[in-house]
């Protein structure tokens, strides 16, 4: 079953000087990712991958084609009813971007609070999350009295709290060192196999891809230009 399919999806910028051509950062990408799937999306910077990030949660308008998130065509809905879609798309980034000055329990109680879920219902499913990601004595903290893995922990937690069926996961790992890397993309797995969450892997990194992704799409300059299974695409000569 599909769970984000993208079809002729074009978004161009304007020129950046008078006069210039439009920046075409996606260019006529089509993709399907199904229900499960942990999608790996690689390309160098200036590839396109937050572009395609940002259209997939509509955070930005398409310039042409359609995406299709559980079911709804965004493109076209009102920003009204884009909430709900958003409310099925956790996010986390490769700064972590927590509130520093929330403990890491606030921190994870807060799309829960946005949402208006009930104070009882919100500590319980707070200590779910930190008992899931290991963190269950770090409640009061801070974030700035964590690592980097622990912080990236931090904002799986908060990213899944709502229980959305989609993780997009934005260069994740990349300030994270080897050892840490392994510490989360080990959590995302589980994340994965045991919440049955689909995850959209973006990164620079081929590691990455091959030690979690099933299917990857490489984009160079707004395009897939080679897709399929990681073990198809990357035992190529
Ligand atoms: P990646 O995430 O793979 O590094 P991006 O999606 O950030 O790539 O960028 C793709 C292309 O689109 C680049 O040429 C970039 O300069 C351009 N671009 C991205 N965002 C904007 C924007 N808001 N305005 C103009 N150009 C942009
Ligand atoms: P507050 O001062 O609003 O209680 P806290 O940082 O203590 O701020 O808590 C933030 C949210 O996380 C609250 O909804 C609270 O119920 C929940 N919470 C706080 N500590 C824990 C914990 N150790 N386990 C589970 N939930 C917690």
């Amino acid at each position: 079953m599909s769970i984000v399919t993208l079809t002729d999806v074009v978004k161009s910028y304007p020129p950046a000087q008078k006069g210039g051509a439009p920046v075409v950062a996606i260019d006529s990408v089509s993709l399907d990712v199904q229900k499960g799937d942990v999608y790996g999306i690689i390309g160098y910077s200036g590839a396109g991958k937050s572009t395609l990030v940002r259209l997939v949660n509509a955070l930005e308008k398409t310039t042409s084609g359609s995406i299709v998130v559980d079911g709804r065509e965004i493109t076209t809905l009102p920003e009204r009813e884009l909430r709900a879609v958003r409310g099925d798309i956790g996010m986390i980034f490769q700064q972590f971007n927590l509130f520093n000055s929330k403990t890491v329990a606030k921190n994870i109680a807060y799309p829960l609070e946005v949402a208006g879920r009930p104070a009882a219902e919100v500590r319980e499913r707070v200590a779910e999350m930190l008992d899931f990601v290991g963190l269950s004595d770090k409640a009061r903290n801070y974030p700035d009295q964590l690592s980097g893995g622990q912080k990236q922990r931090v904002g799986i937690a908060r990213a899944l709290a709502t229980s959305p069926a989609i993780l997009l996961a934005d260069e994740a790992t990349s300030a994270l060192d080897p050892e840490t890397t392994g510490e989360v993309l080990a959590l995302l797995e589980r994340v994965n196999r045991e919440l049955g969450v689909t995850i959209i892997l973006i990164t620079h990194e081929m590691d990455v891809i091959r030690s979690l992704a099933t299917k990857v799409a490489v984009m160079d300059s707004g395009r897939i230009v080679e897709r399929g299974d990681v073990f198809d695409v990357f035992s190529n000569p």
